[in-house]
């Protein structure tokens, strides 16, 4: 690739990753284009006011030597005769830049430079108006000239126009390059300028970023000990990160408050439902006498109330691992045993084929002990959350399979299904609280939507992580990654 194709694409990189609307670009752009003006203008204004003395200059020497002529004139007609004066006073005054002639009242041009008998530059200079004119600057062929005309009175005969004419174009050659080289420094100066000045924008905003960096990584669990430290930042950047901090201690007591009320109505509703869900089990099982009507609805009571009690079961699973992480008793476990303790309690329950891949002979990746860092109660409870999953969304003839593998610093668990599977798009989703991907068939398999984030909020408070990948129609894989027992 062409060195100037890579830069292109380098600078249109670059552009593209430049967001307008950023402090740091508007601060940047504010204070250059004020740099450039003030820089401009200063270069511009020394341009002009260094033309106008050199002009001037030029100006005054023209008119010295027009004053003087007629004085020369006299002093060398005092010798000679007044013919011969006028060209020996041009002869003496005349240089390599400045010449002189004489134009006589009929027209004629009389004495003149040696320069101007013959040459391009005689003619324009020679068909110059015959009337007064003030030194001026006038370009003729392309060189520049100072000229000027005055009448020629000496002692008291009118001897026509003298035109004293200096050229001046290597003065302004001379002042052009020196123009250009002050405007290519001072463009070199305003963009070195605008780099200093982005750099350090970019320096003076790193507080700012850094604190977004940190809040961003704050989660409603850890909203108790989360307090932003920044090193030694600007004392408005401090300002802002003490707010935040008071902030993020109020919004502690509300979220804890908030838990507190859900654990609380969720510990009150349960002892009486629990019992109203006795009563309608017990007239149940002795109503021989109920009529079919009064049995639906009481079926239909005890069905709703026992959904209420898990569901509130689950809301007190939740409250106690929003605020137990702190109390996680994380120590290593032996996952090959805890996974098939986890089996064999799953199979109690469901009358379902649940495998364990280390099991299997022909699967004897994991013939290794695996030990993660983990509290093993509640990883057997998410263990168990997940096989129920897996049992609910599949067909009961479908077995569900328990994995067992170790990446690195990692130890996976895989619970795996043939079942109905989850869309892409909702995938995201189903972790979240009370999220259910159809509430129809949810209800008829009486989950309440919170069993994924029990899953989460706990394998989070074990310092791991859970994952789904899912195909519709053919099955879903639950992945929960723990660190494993040697990893710090
Ligand atoms: P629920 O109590 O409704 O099962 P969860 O939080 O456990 O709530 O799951 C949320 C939603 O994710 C469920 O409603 C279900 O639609 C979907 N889901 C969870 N596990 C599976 C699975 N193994 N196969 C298919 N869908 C699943």
């Amino acid at each position: 690739m062409k060195f100037s194709q890579y830069l292109r694409q380098a600078m249109g990189k670059a552009l593209q990753q430049v967001d307008p609307s950023s402090l740091r670009v508007r601060l940047t752009v504010g204070v250059a284009a004020v740099s450039a003006v003030g820089l401009g203008g200063v270069a511009f204004w020394t341009s002009w006011k260094m033309q106008q003395i050199l002009v001037a200059t030029h100006k005054q020497t023209v008119e010295y030597i027009a004053d003087r002529f007629p004085t020369d004139v006299e002093i060398y007609s005092d010798m000679m005769s007044l013919e011969s004066g006028v060209p020996r006073a041009i002869a003496n005054l005349t240089n390599v830049n400045t010449l002189l002639w004489v134009r006589h009242p009929d027209g004629r041009v009389g004495a003149r430079s040696l320069r101007l008998s013959a040459g391009a530059e005689a003619t324009p200079l020679l068909s110059l108006p015959q009337k007064p004119f003030p030194p001026q600057v006038q370009l003729l062929n392309g060189r520049y000239w100072v000229l000027c005309a005055t009448p020629l009175q000496v002692e008291g005969e009118n001897l026509g126009m003298l035109y004293v004419a200096q050229d001046i174009t290597n003065d302004q050659v001379m002042f052009f390059s020196l123009v250009r080289t002050l405007g290519f420094a001072s463009l070199l100066a305003i963009a070195g300028m605008t780099i200093a000045i982005a750099i350090y924008i970019q320096r003076s905003l790193q507080p700012l970023q850094r604190m977004s960096q940190l809040t961003e990584n704050i989660s409603a669990e850890d909203l108790g000990e989360a307090r932003i430290h920044l090193d030694n930042p600007p004392s408005e950047v401090r300002e802002l990160v003490q707010t935040f901090d008071k902030m993020l201690v109020r919004l502690f007591e509300a979220w804890e408050q908030q838990r507190q009320f859900v654990s609380n109505v969720s510990h009150e509703l349960r002892t009486p439902l629990t019992i109203v869900s006795g009563y309608l089990q017990s007239t149940l099982r002795r109503g021989d006498n109920l009529r079919e009507p009064q049995r639906e609805a009481l079926e239909i009571a005890a069905s709703e109330a026992e959904r209420t009690i898990h569901l509130l079961k689950d809301l007190l699973d939740l409250a106690r691992a929003d605020s137990g992480h702190r109390h996680f008793q994380l120590e290593p476990v032996v996952l090959n045993d805890l996974v098939e303790e986890v089996a064999s309690m799953a199979r109690q329950y469901s009358d379902r084929v649940i495998n364990v891949a280390s099991t299997i002979p022909t699967l004897s990746s994991v013939s290794q002990i695996i030990t993660a860092k983990a509290d093993a109660h509640r990883l057997k409870q998410v263990l168990l959350n997940l096989i129920d999953n897996a049992v609910k969304y599949s067909h009961p003839d479908h077995p569900v399979t328990l994995n067992l593998k170790e990446q690195g610093e990692w130890a996976m668990i895989q619970v795996c299904d043939q079942g109905t599977g989850i869309p892409l798009p909702q995938q995201t989703r189903i972790f979240e609280r009370f999220y259910r991907v159809d509430e129809t068939r949810a209800r008829s398999t009486g989950g309440t939507g919170l069993g994924l984030s029990i899953v989460k909020t706990l394998v989070e408070g074990m310092g791991g992580t859970v994952s789904v990948r899912s195909q519709l129609g053919e099955g879903s894989t639950f992945t929960v990654t723990l660190p494993n027992a040697e990893s710090k």
